[in-house]
């Protein structure tokens, strides 16, 4: 078994992506711009928030983070999306989610300029990647893949699984590994609450991405001996021997699969650094867009 270690591919590309920023802008270009906002204090969302702020500054981009209340209102904030569209500095923009249950998630996300949509949630972007065309990859999925291509795992062929379908991640997961691209042209099964006889369709997975949201959910009687197993969940679960009183785990019950299988993702240490990747490889295909559509224009 091998783990796919996302802290040292994800250290790997931003040494590239760094480079790639020098070079942009020893030729003139401006420094990518990523302005992200966070509603409330969900201590989850500030700490994926901190460490894109902080990857941003160890990539020498420039960050914004604008925080509101929860008590902001859907309109306010779609007011704030539009300053940040219209504002020639950002490049990316990106809302943190959950956002508070008065506000539609996809009315704030359709506020977005899909120029600026690094995220990849649009659904100007998201019709893009289903029909081929070039656009930014939702971050996770994107992240997902470029873990594939660097430990040289080539799923042409193979069965896969997803387990989740969220707009973020198992949808466009499973369109990215089924269409005609490299990495992609697996045969792909797309599960979710409401499948029938799980165990039996994971037993015949060559690679499984789970994207549930529930704690080691995947156990090792689900996996075929073999299978490469990518684990994007992130639960916190009560652990008293921690200052914090909580650890995070998967969606899949590691200590039990790993020994099953060939490769997997660790929880933490797996996917999240990837996420963290696609986005800001994304906002560096932005900045880059923006320049040329400024110059075309
Ligand atoms: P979501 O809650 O939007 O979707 C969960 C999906 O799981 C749903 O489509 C649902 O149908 C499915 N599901 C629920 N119970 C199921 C069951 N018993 N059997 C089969 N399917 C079931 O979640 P999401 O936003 O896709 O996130 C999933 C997990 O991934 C969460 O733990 C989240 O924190 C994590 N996440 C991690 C990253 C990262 O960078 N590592 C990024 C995004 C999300």
């Amino acid at each position: 078994m091998q783990i796919l270690d996302g802290n040292l591919v994800s250290a790997h590309i931003k040494a590239q992506i760094k480079q790639e920023v020098i070079d942009w802008q020893a030729q003139g270009g401006k420094k990518p711009h990523l302005a992200a906002i966070l509603v409330g204090n969900n201590p989850a969302s500030e700490a994926y928030v901190g460490n894109k702020v902080r990857t941003c500054q160890e990539l020498g981009y420039e960050s914004t983070l604008l925080r509101f209340g929860v008590d902001i209102t859907e309109e306010e904030l779609i007011n704030e999306v539009n300053k940040l569209n219209n504002d020639d500095s950002v490049d990316g923009i990106l809302t943190q989610l959950p956002l508070p249950k008065h506000i539609s998630p996809d009315a704030v996300i359709n506020s977005i300029n899909p120029a600026k949509d690094v995220d990849g949630f649009h659904p100007i972007t998201q019709g893009k990647m289903l029909l081929g065309q070039p656009s930014f990859l939702p971050a996770t999925p994107y992240g997902i893949l470029m873990m594939l291509e660097y430990y040289k795992i080539d799923v042409t062929g193979m069965n896969c699984v997803v387990i989740g379908r969220s707009n973020i991640v198992g949808t466009p997961m499973t369109v990215l590994l089924s269409r005609n691209a490299n990495p992609g042209n697996a045969t792909v099964t797309l599960t979710h609450s409401r499948t029938k006889n799980l165990k039996d369709i994971t037993l015949n997975a060559d690679l499984i991405v789970a994207a549930i949201g529930k704690p080691k959910y995947v156990t090792a009687d689900m996996v075929k001996p073999g299978a490469i197993i990518i684990d994007v969940g992130i639960n916190r679960i009560e652990d008293a021997t921690r200052k914090s009183g909580f650890r995070l785990v998967g969606d899949v019950d590691y200590d039990n699969v790993a020994p099953l299988c060939s490769y997997i993702t660790p929880v933490p240490g797996g996917v999240g650094p990837m996420t963290i990747v696609g986005l800001m490889k994304n906002t560096l295909d932005a900045v880059k867009q923006n320049a040329k559509q400024a110059v075309l224009s």
